[in-house]
């Protein structure tokens, strides 16, 4: 099992990783971070109302939709994201956002969830401060709300493979055997995720985001099927 991380080291694997997943199951990659401040000077060299412009705008393309992370305009959004929040560029009331958007409690940027693995520890997660924005209890359609917590359950087992011990993985071919059925699963799981519920929580947001990886796992966003 990975320590739990200081917030200066809790990024994943590019791009899904702006944010720490829960203890346990994030994973060490402080050169993904590196990279994404290197990315992310693009963003820096803009003054807040051009940052909060383009925020908005891109809300506005992004609406009505639900996106796998991994989509370049998510990732850029991201990293828009994580500038515009060392501004507080939400507390400016520089621009108006598109109205569907209500403010998020955690950070009052607009409200935009992130579908995670991390499900049962976070709730859904804010794309903006990576904290949780709404936890599952909180979701209105409870339903829906149970069947992403029955999914979490069923995916922890899955992901925890890669992070067995010596002890648990036996021998080496033992373990890249498990590994491999793990990362099957993860790739069923994670489909089933961003076809069957995510897109569900459309109705009570204007915009979602799905975790369409497991870096953990090596499962890519082009291993997911929809
Ligand atoms: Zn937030």
């Amino acid at each position: 099992m990975s320590l739990k991380k200081t917030p200066s080291s809790t990024f994943t694997l590019c791009p899904a990783g702006l944010w720490s997943h829960a203890a346990g199951v994030s994973h060490e990659a402080d050169s993904t971070e590196a990279l994404w401040q290197d990315y992310s000077l693009l963003f820096q060299g803009f003054d807040d109302l051009a940052l909060a412009r383009w925020m908005a705008q891109s809300l506005a393309q992004l609406q009505g939709n639900l996106w796998r992370m991994s989509h370049p305009l998510v990732a850029s959004y991201r990293l828009a994201a994580m500038v515009g929040l060392d501004r507080q560029i939400w507390h400016q009331r520089l621009v108006n956002v598109p109205p569907d958007f209500c403010s998020a409690d955690c950070c009052r940027a607009p409200v935009v969830p992130m579908v995670t693995r991390d499900l049962l520890e976070k709730g859904l997660v804010c794309v903006h401060c990576g904290q949780q924005m709404v936890a599952l209890d909180q979701i209105k359609n409870q339903q829906l709300a149970e069947k992403l917590s029955q999914w979490a359950e069923s995916y922890a087992p899955i992901h925890a493979v890669a992070h067995w011990g010596e002890r648990q993985r036996k021998s080496q071919d033992q373990y890249e055997h498990a590994f491999e059925q793990a990362a099957q699963k993860s790739e069923t799981q994670l489909s089933y995720l961003g076809s069957a519920l995510a897109p569900l929580l459309l109705d009570d947001f204007p915009l979602v985001i799905w975790e369409d990886q497991d870096e953990c796992l090596q499962v890519r966003p082009e291993d997911i099927q929809l």
